[in-house]
């Protein structure tokens, strides 16, 4: 494995009182930084601009009204940054910024230049974090009420660099064959090979009816990196230096490959 993408959840960037988990953003710097200087190539897809902004702000819970996510975004988007670019310096590391739109999907264009700016930043041994661009892309935060769909689009991401493999660090071990949250004999799948009807109705259906698409949009993201013959494993972002583990080969979390 050489290019690798990582996708970081909000669940993980953030404490339970809502203020930043400085311990998380400090030990995945100092892992990916580790992996970028054994000559991987590294992209972080971060989630966690609204949490943050809402700290920022001093703010208690998200505001309703669109503007006001999208001005929380914007401001926490940049303190997203400044916090990742202050740890990654501690490990002589350099961080660049790549907010996406559903353009890139969707116009061959924007992809081509989206993929010209992540191929330089690897060749400077730069490492981009990318995230949704909130402030303005309006429809992913309608759509965007508690989890951002930062899952697909790392699969996306993982998909136009053509990655070897895609690691999503989330607050559960994996995928289980219910809610682990809600179930404690809940079982763990260490393979998955198919992402069909079955899988998805153990996410507990479609996410957005209950406005919590937690488990759903991981496994259609892992769906569109299986579609693409890629590799995704998802595991728990605790401690990141389960990113040497799986590196090494080791069975951790759930690995989905064809
Ligand atoms: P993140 O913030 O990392 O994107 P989410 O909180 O959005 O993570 O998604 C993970 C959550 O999905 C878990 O905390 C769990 O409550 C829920 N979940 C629902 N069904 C399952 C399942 N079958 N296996 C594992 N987790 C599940």
């Amino acid at each position: 494995c050489k290019r690798i993408v990582i996708k970081i959840g909000t669940s993980s960037l953030m404490l339970a009182d809502g203020s930043v988990n400085y311990q998380t953003i400090d030990r995945l710097a100092y892992v990916l930084t580790v992996l970028r200087n054994q000559g991987k190539e590294i992209v972080l897809v971060s989630s966690g601009a609204i949490g943050v902004g809402l700290n920022h702000l001093n703010l208690p819970h998200r505001p309703k009204s669109i503007p006001e996510q999208q001005a929380v975004a914007s401001v926490g988007q940049a303190e997203l940054m400044n916090l990742y670019t202050r740890f990654f310096s501690h490990y002589n590391q350099i961080v660049g910024q790549i907010l996406m739109t559903l353009d890139i999907v969707q116009f061959p264009e924007s992809r081509r230049n989206a993929v010209n700016a992540f191929e330089q930043l690897l060749k400077m041994d730069i490492i981009p974090i990318v995230n949704e661009n909130d402030a303005v892309s309006v429809e992913e935060l309608d759509h965007l009420t508690k989890f951002g769909d930062n899952d697909r689009l790392s699969a996306t991401v993982a998909e136009i660099i053509s990655a070897d493999l895609l690691i999503m660090l989330s607050d559960v071990p994996g995928f289980y064959d219910k809610n682990p949250t809600a179930h404690p004999d809940a079982v763990l799948f260490h393979t998955i090979h198919a992402v069909t009807s079955k899988e998805m109705a153990l996410a507990g259906g479609n996410g957005s009816k209950f406005g919590t698409g937690g488990m759903a949009t991981k496994l259609k993201a892992a769906k569109q990196i299986l579609k693409n013959k890629q590799q995704m494993v998802l595991t728990q972002a605790t401690d990141p230096t389960v990113l040497f583990d799986i590196l090494a080969g080791k069975e951790i979390g759930t690995y989905f490959v064809r």
